[in-house]
């Protein structure tokens, strides 16, 4: 039975269902606030039914074949390539980024998608021979079980990418919970897994919010959970599921400073300091939102608000479009009094909050906005704005600058600009932050690596993707084995403990 506007179904043992739940949101276009659909918070029968199928799923899957496994996820890539444009496009209408970033949005999981696909070189053990006379051993990497994953607003495709794929190429079954604001290309997406051989009961959806969230972090079926949000939500999730026993790694917030050094390849440093500040309207957990400019390099301030206001503010299906709107109303409200307060503490040399759209006139656009002297203690530096702002301190020298960052609590992603291999050696040896970049603003590690949040944006041991999430999807077990020889005679009893 259709709806209008369109309830949004959960997917539990490989069917879209309805849910049975009083409890709605509506997902609305933030360019134009339409209401594109309606997504259930489901209810803990729901959540139950999804747990059971993905345990039931298990008993076969974990015997599954690598190269079944493995050939999933080669036609999962494909049909994502040939999808590309329609996830876009639903992308963009629910969460507001340009089309060519959501294009690189689902870009950037597609590459997890793709070294799932190498599972066979991935999850393997190691083997010692000889550990003792006539004894071998050697590891083997199991799934644990029931996973599950909870996903935030700011990339609906690329973060549900970074966690299911890798949880099921290794044999675990999964429960993902999208972000509430805007499921509907992450569903497209969990289609076009079923499409592409996932079983039924392998990857299920629950919608909803804190209670789903805290039913997942209680449940004793699932046994581990991947968080990514902020840093309060994520703090909460850590401790609670940790607390029933569950492996959970929390990707959380940040406050990302680059360092402009004044001898920087000027005319490049600045582009990619405006890409990084005000690409996706700032809500990217790896955006730049504080640049400091070290030495002369603070000469370069008018050149960098002048730039910034060539960005072209629009909706996001529009073409040229360089900053979209914010994700949500309120969204739009926490920025705008984050920058009411800003003015009141540092100097505002650029105020998106003017900005006008002709033909989206009700969307949630804030336009690039730069405060300048920019200190620590003041709300902008101590808070994740989480919009198009670009704070700007200045340092006398490298190590005022690195002392500064070290400083701020978290350690999410970093960047300096500059054309001496020195300080940029320096930088890399001395900051304390997980994920550097030396004259690349947004330093997101490829598949192969994992990503390495650390500090306060990060809790856990291990990250998602790369060699990192193989270990967090997968328990260790030893054998340890000798064969007897019926013709070897017997050692008789041996009550120490050599093998
Ligand atoms: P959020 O923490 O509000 O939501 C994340 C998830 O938690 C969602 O699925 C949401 O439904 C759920 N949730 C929300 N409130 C909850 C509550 N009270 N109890 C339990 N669950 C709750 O985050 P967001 O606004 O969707 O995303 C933006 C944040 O995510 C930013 O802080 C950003 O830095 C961070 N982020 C971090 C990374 C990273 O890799 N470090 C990547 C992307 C986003």
């Amino acid at each position: 039975m259709s709806t209008n506007p369109p309830q949004i179904p959960l997917f539990i043992n490989g069917q879209l269902v309805q849910s049975n739940t009083q409890e709605w949101r509506d997902i609305v276009n933030p360019a134009t606030q339409e209401v594109l659909a309606r997504v259930p918070f489901a209810t803990a029968d729901e959540l139950n039914a999804a747990v059971a199928s993905a345990a039931k799923a298990f008993t076969t899957w974990k015997k599954t074949s690598i190269g079944a496994r493995a050939r999933i996820f080669l036609k999962y890539q494909q049909l994502i390539r040939e999808n590309m444009k329609e996830l876009a496009a639903i992308l963009t209408a629910e969460q507001g980024k340009t089309l060519a970033d959501a294009e690189g949005d689902v870009f950037r999981g597609l590459e997890v998608v793709e070294h799932a696909a190498a599972i066979g070189n991935l999850q393997l053990g190691e083997f010692a021979n000889n550990v003792a006379g006539g004894v071998d051993t050697y590891s083997l990497l199991q799934p644990i079980g029931v996973c599950a994953g909870i996903t935030p607003f700011n990339f609906p495709a690329m973060i549900p990418l970074w966690m299911f794929p890798m949880a099921i190429v290794t044999g675990n079954t999964f429960v993902l919970k999208p972000s509430e604001q805007d499921p509907m290309v992450t569903m497209r997406l969990v289609e076009l897994a079923a499409e592409a051989g996932v079983p039924p009961g392998v990857l299920n959806v629950i919608h909803g919010g804190e209670a789903v969230v805290n039913g997942i972090c209680d449940h004793p079926v699932i046994k581990a959970v991947s968080f990514v949000g902020s840093t309060r939500v994520g703090t909460h999730v850590y401790n609670r599921a940790t607390l029933s026993g569950k492996r959970v790694q929390c990707m959380m917030g940040a406050k990302n400073h680059a360092i402009i050094m004044p001898d920087a390849n000027k005319e490049q440093t600045l582009n990619n300091l405006l890409g990084a500040a005000f690409g996706a309207a700032g809500q990217r957990c790896m955006a730049i939102s504080v640049a400091i400019m070290v030495g002369d390099a603070k000469n370069w301030m008018a050149d960098l608000v002048a730039k910034s206001k060539t960005l072209k503010v629009n909706a996001g299906v529009e073409t040229g479009t360089d900053v979209g709107p914010l994700v949500s109303q309120s969204a739009y409200s926490r920025v705008s009094s984050l920058i009411e307060k800003g003015a009141a503490e540092a100097k505002l040399e650029l105020d998106g909050r003017t900005v006008k759209v002709v033909g989206y006139e009700k969307g949630n656009f804030v336009g690039p906005t730069i405060f300048s002297d920019v200190k620590p203690g003041m709300t902008i530096y101590e808070q994740e704005i989480f919009g198009p702002v670009l704070c700007v301190s200045f340092a006398k020298d490298i190590d005022e600058a690195i002392a500064m960052i070290n400083k701020n609590p978290n350690g999410n992603g970093t960047a300096i600009f500059t054309q001496s291999g020195a300080a940029a050696r320096k930088f890399q040896e001395e900051i304390d932050i997980g994920q550097v970049g030396i004259n690349v603003p947004i330093p997101v590690p490829v598949p192969m690596f994992s990503f390495t949040g650390s500090r306060a944006s990060k809790l856990g041991d291990l990250g998602p993707y790369g060699k990192q999430v193989i270990a967090f999807y997968t328990q260790t077990k030893t054998v340890t084995a000798r064969w007897f020889d019926d013709s070897s005679a017997s050692a008789g009893v041996n009550t120490t403990i050599s093998l």
